[in-house]
Formats: structure tokens, sequence, C-alpha cells
């Protein structure tokens, strides 16, 4: 029996009718070069050292209560959350996108979410976290329940096993959980939380956890790059899926994820702490979300939203730190992806 082989024209992000086996010939080159340099950027949790935040945080001086509860809330957020991510990646987002190369990608993610919820496990544990709070905080703390929540109703539906895509309603479906997750999910909660925790990096305290978490940020920058990728080629090729309609769903679904997040900011840091209070948040998600809005295609909808923390975006692009993380990133460059050691002379 002959079969003809596989042309790259025949390849989709959705509704693919192509061969899910045959990585090449490439059509989406952007998905594999994002796998190879998130290979390249690899990194475990333990190998970052978490004597100073020990200390810092058994010395009943060591950190005011406000700043412990940002940590404390922030882990009980994150270490669910990436399990959840990671849930959803593997039971339902690779289920409908079938293309070989976002595949490719998409398994090199789920093994990030791995790490990222042991990352937290090894900061709880190193800190001597009461484990049962913190991981009951999804459950018990209104603003981390709700964001969880609201997250929820995506991810069921990209699971449903009966669901299939193929027509306009579900894959528009598709194309709005995909916009929750990535967008929304990936691309605003993890905000707030980042950047208290990198503010107090940036102060010297508790440097281990705001090295875990900028390991973490870089990949999640790359996560939510990947998934822009893979929701505007879907547009391309389902241009009818982006009526007027489902713009305006799509603008008031990230309202609400920005709305959540700030009352996140509000609930994690009641008080405010140096140089940062939940107004100044409240600023930084109009502008986080006019990005994100432009990404997808859409105007922004926060006129003249500034950024207050222009040093988050020196913490995701990492080539700006080269001094901190100079040694790790060399013994971990392995694809040749990365010149950074050049670049540093
Ligand atoms: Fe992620």
């Amino acid at each position: 029996m002959t079969t003809s082989r596989i042309r790259v024209d025949e390849k989709q992000i959705i509704n693919c009718r192509a061969d899910l086996n045959q990585l090449v010939p490439f059509k989406y080159h952007w998905a594999w070069e994002k796998y190879l340099a998130a290979c390249a950027n690899h990194w475990m949790p333990q190998e970052i050292n978490m004597a100073a935040d020990v200390a810092v945080w058994k010395d009943p001086r060591g950190l005011s209560d406000d700043e412990r509860l940002i940590i404390k809330r922030n882990m009980g957020f994150f270490s669910t959350a990436d399990s959840l991510v990671a849930n959803n990646l593997v039971l339902a987002v690779y289920r409908h996108i079938t293309n070989p190369e976002c595949r490719q990608y998409l398994l090199r993610q789920a093994f990030e979410e791995a790490l990222h919820t042991h990352a937290y496990q090894y900061i709880i544990e190193s800190l001597g976290l009461d484990e049962a709070e913190i991981f009951n905080m999804y459950h018990e703390i209104p603003s981390v329940a709700k964001k969880a929540e609201w997250a929820l109703p995506f991810t069921l539906s990209l699971g449903d096993p009966f669901f299939k895509t193929g027509t306009l309603q579900t894959d528009q479906r598709l194309l709005r959980d995909l916009i929750a997750f990535y967008v929304i999910f990936e691309g605003i909660f993890f905000y707030v939380g980042f950047t208290q925790i990198l503010s107090m990096g940036r102060r010297n305290i508790m440097t281990g956890t705001s090295e875990q978490l900028q390991y973490i940020l870089r990949d999640e920058s790359m996560h939510l790059n990947f998934g822009i990728d893979v929701i505007n080629q879907i547009k391309i090729e389902n241009p009818h899926l982006w009526t007027k309609e489902f713009q305006k769903e799509i603008i008031n679904m990230i309202k609400e994820g920005v709305e959540l997040e700030y009352q996140y900011a509000i609930d994690t840091m009641p008080n405010g702490i140096l140089g940062m209070n939940a107004e100044m948040f409240k600023e930084y998600l109009h502008y986080i979300a006019n990005r994100r809005y432009t990404q997808i295609g859409l105007a922004e909808q926060y006129a003249n939203a500034s950024n207050p923390f222009p040093w988050m975006s020196e913490m995701v692009d990492l080539k700006k730190e080269k001094n901190f993380f100079e040694t790790r990133v060399i013994e971990y460059q392995t694809g040749g992806t990365l010149s950074w050691e050049e670049e540093s002379t």
C-alpha cells in the first residue's frame, strides 16, 4: 500500500489532517525554535541555594508580617496553580493541538510546569511552612480561590472527553479556552505575586526564593509567547472565528482577569510593602493587559497605562541580568541557542 507523503500545507494548528507523527517537514518553525530555546534554558530548583532565605525566615525580626503574608499567599496560589496548568496542558490542550512541532513544545512546557511545582514545594519545605495551610489556600483564601475557580470552567471544557473541534462554535470555544489559559492564567495571574517577591530579591532579602521565581518567570514568558503564537496562527488559519462579537467577549474576559488579579494584589498586600502598594498594581495590570490585547490583535483598553515597575522587564529578559545569573546560565547552556558568555565579554 502506498500513502502519499505529508506536505507542509496539510499541517494546521486545529483540525489537522496531516500525520501527527511527522515532525518534519516543519511548518511552524516558531514552535520548534521555542522548544530548542526552552531546552537551552534548563534549570533545577534544588540547585538554588536557599540558606539565606531559611536564615531570614527563622529570624523573628528578619521580615515584616506583611512580607511573610506575601510569601505565604503566593506559595498558596502558585503551588496549586502550576499543577492546574500542567493538568490542563497534558489532559486537554495536548488533545486538541495535534501538530507535531507544537506538541514537541507542549511536552517541554509540561516538564517545566512540573519543575515549577517542584520549585514551590522546595521553597515551602526549605522555609518549613505549614504545608496543609499553604496547599489548601486555593480552597480557603478567597482571592486565591477565586482565580483558580475562574480558570476551572475553561480548563474543564478543554478536557471534556466528548468535546471535538470542527464547528464554528467548538472552534471558538477552544480558542476562548486557549486565550483564558495562556493570556490570562499564564500571562496575567502570575504577575502580581512575581513582582512582589522579585522586589524582595532586589532588596537582597529572600534571594533564593526570588531566584527560583526569576527562572520560573523566564519559562513563563516563553509559555505565554508560545500561546500567543498558537492563538494568532489559529486566527490566521480560521479568520471566520474572529467575529466582532467574539472579540468583545475576549475583551471582557481579559478585563475580568485584570479585576481578579487586582483583588489578589489587595489581599496579598493590605498595607503595602517597601516601594509598592495595591494601587500601583492596578496600573501595572492595566499596562500588562494592554500588551496582552495588542499581542492577540485587539485594541488597548486602558488609556495611558504606564509601567510602575520597569525593572520587571529586565527580570524577564535575563540577558540584561548577566551578572546575577552568569555562572548558572553558562553551566546550563547546552544547545548553543544562547550565547550570553560571549556577550558578557
Ligand atoms: Fe507555564
